[in-house]
């Protein structure tokens, strides 16, 4: 006997800070990936399609649909955020050793 079958698995893709479309609340949003896979004897063997993704805000909980574009830009800007949120934690990070240097250099 071959047990064969479907299941969808939900992914967390990105989360962005924005003000959310229903509740005006800047918060979390999460961008999930929903991708429904073929099983055999429970084990996913491949995926049915692209998958569908959905946007759900962490403060109202509203969850909406998303086009494939919208949100491979989505994971664009979430990438640039995180990115942005690195370079701003290296450069305190030199303000930080630089003042260092300068007490240093104020107690010679
Ligand atoms: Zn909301």
């Amino acid at each position: 006997m071959i047990l064969f079958g479907s299941r969808t698995t939900q992914k967390l893709v990105a989360a962005l800070i924005f003000v959310c479309t229903v509740c005006q609340h800047e918060a979390a949003q999460r961008l999930v990936r929903r991708r429904t896979w073929f099983t055999l004897f429970f084990v996913p063997i491949f995926p049915f399609g692209h998958g569908s993704y959905t946007i759900s805000c962490a403060y109202c909980g509203n969850t909406y649909g998303v086009s494939r574009e919208n949100a491979d830009r989505f994971v664009a800007d979430a990438e640039a955020a995180h990115v942005n949120a690195e370079a701003d934690r290296i450069l305190s990070d030199e303000d930080a050793r630089i003042r260092g240097e300068q007490q240093q250099s104020d107690r010679d």
